[in-house]
């Protein structure tokens, strides 16, 4: 069976983040990729110049729609942009009844351009953690979740991805990424408060546009195609780690190119 996968995010008409990112990770993970849009951005790998919400009401519309029709095997959210998206995701996915959601807390675009207003980090918290498999912050996602400092080392990581779960999500991927050493490790705390350590060595590039995305997307692809947390991470890990790899390939734009799925 090929899972039907269902991402709510933002668009990127520079095709390296967002929606556009996850439509490729998930036909890559070997899905059926479907999308409904939070927000427009106008930007490219230099930087975020604009960004247009769409109304709550429709980004809900575009979920009932896909919902009342096709089974959802899979949900990933990304962008959520403003609390009242928040709040409508929330109840669309209550009232369809979603299975194997993975949260992307997205805050900031790599440009450092933040893709949200101060009070969604609460209604992300609030409202959209609770529904959540799997919530996969980077390291300051994480410090504004939980509102504490940052994790520097993995002591910390594997506490924070803990207390993350305390907030709801049934699992936490924590990502290392922002993290300096030659490796670049990720933290789950799994269903059952399990820690799983993925390493993966750090390539060096500057075309990491998109990594969060995809990782996100291609871990909701494997759950629903019947992995459990640890295995689906690891999956969705060495995708991302393959897609970074050959990121150099692409002759994208003059910033932070993508990453090659
Ligand atoms: N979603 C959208 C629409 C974006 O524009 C961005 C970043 O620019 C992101 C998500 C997060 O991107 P990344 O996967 O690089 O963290």
């Amino acid at each position: 069976m090929i899972p039907n996968v269902l991402s709510i995010a933002g668009s990127d008409p520079s095709g390296g983040a967002g929606i556009q990112a996850d439509l490729k990770a998930i036909a890559a993970n070997g899905g059926y990729a479907m999308a409904a849009i939070t927000a427009l951005t106008a930007q490219n790998t230099q930087g975020v110049t604009g960004v247009e919400t769409v109304a709550p009401a429709f980004v809900a519309a575009q979920i009932d729609a896909v919902f009342d029709d096709i089974r959802v095997d899979a949900v990933k959210i990304g962008m959520i942009a403003t609390a009242g998206i928040a709040e409508a995701v929330a109840t669309a996915l209550i009232r369809n009844g979603a299975r194997n959601v993975v949260l992307d807390p997205v805050m900031v675009a790599k440009g450092g351009h933040r893709l949200l207003t101060d009070d969604t980090v609460g209604a992300l918290r609030d409202r959209l953690l609770p529904l959540a498999d799997i919530v996969t912050p980077n390291l300051p996602e994480a410090a504004a979740l939980l509102d504490e400092p940052e994790a520097v080392a993995a002591a910390e990581m594997e506490a924070q991805a803990r207390r993350l779960r305390h907030l709801g999500s049934r699992a936490a991927l924590l990502k290392g990424g922002h993290l300096t050493g030659a490796q670049s490790p990720d933290c789950l705390a799994d269903q059952a408060g399990e820690i799983h350590w993925l390493d993966a060595p750090r390539t060096k590039t500057r075309n990491t546009h998109g990594t969060g995305c995809t990782l996100s997307a291609a871990l909701a692809t494997r759950l629903a195609g019947g992995c459990d947390a640890p295995a689906a991470a690891r999956a969705a890990k060495d995708y991302v780690s393959g897609a970074i790899s050959a990121a150099d390939r692409l002759e994208v734009g003059r910033g932070h190119g993508p990453v090659h799925h």
